[in-house]
């Protein structure tokens, strides 16, 4: 916790009473703050809720944030009606600051919030479309082949979830890593017969999923690729090494698609892997108004 009396400077002290004398805040209002605990606690708890301007959300998140002005820096200008439309960042300093339903870090330390966009310019961001944008980030290419080559074809080319959908103009907040990972169903997976591993794979899905919190839900494939790729371009670290996350999009053939990161590789498959345990990707919903 925050010691405020050692960490405020007096400058900043007297502006804070000069804006709350002009709004009609008096020594006695500061005194009764004081003197009924049960009133500051009401006051402090709606100042922590969101929403909040995006400015303060990048400060409490650091580097696991990537707002608008990021976008400008490293792709492209948001065109001016994209830019106003983005809204308030929807969680406030509660949700940031609590212990996070999903692994007990701080949801500020296992979590990146990123502005989700539609279009970058007049092209639309599904995921052959970050494909295009950036084939290799650094060290991070996206893994289009299976003899380890890159190539611009790759299975998904006409896959709906890689062709069609995109983010929305939103902001979004996604667990960094996968998870509810269950190695035991990759075991499961590789002794079934081939005819039976969708279905097996679908109730390995939905049990993921009902096990999630309230607060959270599966987000499509090209939500979670956008994830990895913009947490690789702030801490160039491969957080996700290793690890496959089950979206919500189903493909042509009946299976959940999985996004992950193997080596320098982002892989995107259908099956889920059976070397690797496959979590489930986690997206906190928007607080509801
Ligand atoms: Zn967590």
């Amino acid at each position: 916790m925050e010691n405020l009396v050692k960490e405020i400077p007096l400058s900043e002290v007297m502006a804070t009473l000069e804006l709350l004398g002009h709004l009609g805040v008096t020594r006695n209002t500061l005194t009764r703050l004081r003197v009924r605990p049960e009133l500051t606690k009401q006051l402090v708890k709606s100042m922590l809720r969101g929403p909040m301007f995006h400015k303060f959300a990048r400060d409490i998140m650091g580097k696991n944030f990537f707002g608008a002005e990021e976008w400008s820096y490293f792709y492209h200008e948001l065109r001016s009606k994209q830019r106003l439309e983005v809204t308030d960042f929807p969680w406030g300093e509660d949700v940031l600051n609590s212990a996070c339903l999903l692994c007990g870090k701080t949801v500020k330390d296992c979590h990146f919030a990123f502005l989700g966009l539609d279009r970058i310019g007049d092209k639309p961001l599904t995921i052959l479309g970050w494909q295009k944008l950036c084939p290799t980030l650094g060290d991070l290419n996206f893994f289009s082949s299976y003899d380890g080559h890159f190539k611009l074809i790759s299975w998904y080319a006409k896959e709906q979830f890689a062709t069609k959908i995109m983010t929305s103009l939103r902001w979004y907040l996604l667990h960094i890593v996968p998870v509810l990972k269950d190695t035991t169903y990759d075991q499961q997976k590789a002794r079934l017969p081939a005819e039976l591993r969708q279905d097996e794979q679908a109730r390995a899905y939905d049990q993921q999923k009902a096990r999630l919190p309230a607060e959270y839900e599966i987000p499509s494939a090209i939500t979670e690729v956008t994830k990895n790729l913009l947490v690789f371009r702030e801490t160039r670290n491969f957080m996700n090494l290793q690890q496959r996350a089950y979206c919500d999009d189903i493909t042509s053939r009946g299976y959940h698609v999985d996004v992950g990161i193997n080596e320098n590789t982002l892989v995107i498959g259908d099956m889920g892997s059976i070397n690797y345990g496959v979590g489930v990707a986690a997206s906190r919903k928007l607080p509801s108004a």
